[in-house]
């Protein structure tokens, strides 16, 4: 049987999340260890856009302006619609947008680790309390054992670490997303803005990283069962049957895309609920990232909210290594007061979690990915919806319709004619004011 190794932080998963929490921890004068499972780092998915508020997270780690040069700042967007063929300007919020290469994000935080951060092929199989002490004790596939004074699971969506904890699992869309890249070695004549293109159960994107280089990404409806293409060129072909009649310059782009970028993910969401009743810490365990609250991309935040998180977990853990001395303080003492720091963490997070999260599910529930594309149908575009981001139907009970004078009073929107599309205070506060936080929060190390 192997001996059992010794570490102080371990973080579990070497993806966005984990590396950025090794970093901000180094930046601190904190050494961990990650441990990835797969044999190099992975950065599926293509591209990811990256928010104000990731960038600021960035720029705490110093790594933002070096990754600022890999790519072009996205300055708007413009929604068309098949149907109507209408364009329709995006609401775009302030700050900086940029869409990076993934392998690039990763390079740029692996790459100003202390080597020996990194351990590869080490896949953590169980987590348990050691009986003996207030540490965990790692499994790993490898046969590794490892004895950790504090773990941190950013081992994304299906999180062993998250499991141990005793976390809801996430919950699954019968939608999914094809990501890949498109070369234009000669150029390309796009804007530097993200288009989409919306029809029937299908949507297409496209961002320019570059002068030469675009990331696209198509929501496909699809079920469970029917995900099963991992094979590059079926994914370009299953793309390219479900925007059939799509715009020339997007079919092209897919047709065009670079195999080895292809990839598929099924699309799911942490509920809001889970998130706010959930326990994020067992004595000196806790997590991060998407093992603490996937969003996948119906908000373009989950990276940045991954890099949010390692900057207030290393801040956390850093004020508290001040009030430890390991020469004189027991493991007892040393645990309690991780304890304290992990709880700090979590209490940081937790109401900003649960405000994502819950656009999060607004916007799975009530719009966009929930399109019933004839309700409230456009009297001049046949099949078309006016309002696709706040419809949903769905029949419960069939009734008698109420009379006028009887719903009127239940409905505030109501007014005279017509239905006022105007929310009130309590909604603004509730609706309107977690999108405006999610570039206002402030990442700071210190
Ligand atoms: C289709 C799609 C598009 C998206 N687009 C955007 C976007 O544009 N902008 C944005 O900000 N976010 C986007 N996101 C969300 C974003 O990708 C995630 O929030 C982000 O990658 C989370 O990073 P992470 O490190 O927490 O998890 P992951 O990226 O999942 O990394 C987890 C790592 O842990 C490793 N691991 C897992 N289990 C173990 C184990 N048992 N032992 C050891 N290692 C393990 C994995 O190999 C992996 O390297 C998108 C998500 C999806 C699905």
């Amino acid at each position: 049987m192997n001996e059992m190794e010794e570490i102080e932080i371990v973080i579990v998963g070497g993806g966005i999340c984990g590396l950025a929490t090794a970093l901000a921890l180094h930046r601190k004068g904190i050494k961990s260890v990650v441990l990835e499972k797969s044999e190099t780092l992975r950065a599926t998915g293509a591209g990811i856009t990256i928010r104000a508020n990731g960038w600021c997270a960035l720029h705490q780690l110093g790594v933002a302006s070096n990754l600022r040069l890999t790519s072009l700042t996205v300055q708007g967007g413009t929604n068309i619609s098949l149907a109507s063929g209408k364009q329709q300007e995006r609401p775009f919020e302030k700050g900086e947008i940029r869409c990076l290469r993934r392998s690039e994000l990763i390079k740029g935080l692996a790459e100003n680790l202390p080597p020996g951060t990194i351990h590869l092929g080490c896949q953590v199989l169980s987590i348990t309390l050691d009986p003996l002490s207030p540490h965990s004790i790692i499994q790993l596939q490898n046969g590794r054992t490892i004895k950790a004074t504090v773990l941190i699971g950013c081992d994304g969506a299906n999180s062993v670490v998250a499991g141990f904890l005793g976390l809801k699992t996430v919950k699954f869309l019968s939608l999914s997303q094809v990501r890949g890249f498109t070369k234009y070695p000669s150029g390309h004549d796009f804007k530097n803005e993200i288009v989409q293109v919306i029809g029937g159960h299908s949507k297409i994107g496209r961002i320019p990283i570059d002068n030469k280089l675009v990331y696209w990404f198509a929501t496909l409806k699809m079920n469970p069962k029917d995900v099963v293409a991992k094979d590059p060129e079926l994914l370009q072909q299953m793309t390219l049957e479900s925007i059939k009649g799509f715009p020339t310059k997007m079919l092209d782009m897919v047709k065009h895309s670079d195999q080895d970028s292809l990839s598929i993910s099924r699309m799911k969401y942490q509920a809001p609920w889970d998130i706010l009743l959930g326990s994020f810490r067992k004595g000196t365990v806790t997590v991060a990232g998407d093992a603490m609250h996937a969003m996948g991309p119906f908000l373009g935040q989950g990276g940045s909210v991954a890099l949010e998180d390692a900057i207030i977990l290393a801040r956390c853990l850093a004020r508290k290594r001040h009030e430890i001395d390991t020469k004189t303080n027991g493991s007892q003492v040393i645990a309690y007061k991780v304890g304290e720091a992990l709880d700090q963490y979590v209490k940081e997070r937790r109401m900003r979690l649960v405000q994502l999260s819950t656009q999060t599910y607004l916007t799975v529930s009530f719009g966009g990915s929930n399109i019933d594309p004839t309700a409230w149908e456009d009297k001049k575009f046949k099949g078309e919806s006016r309002f696709p981001a706040q419809v949903r139907i769905q029949i419960k009970k069939k009734c008698k319709p109420f009379e006028e004078d009887e719903f009127r009073p239940i409905l505030h929107h109501y007014d005279g004619p017509k239905f006022r599309l105007k929310l009130s205070v309590p909604e603004v506060s509730f609706y309107v004011l977690p999108t405006y936080l999610v570039s206002k929060t402030v990442t700071c190390l210190h």
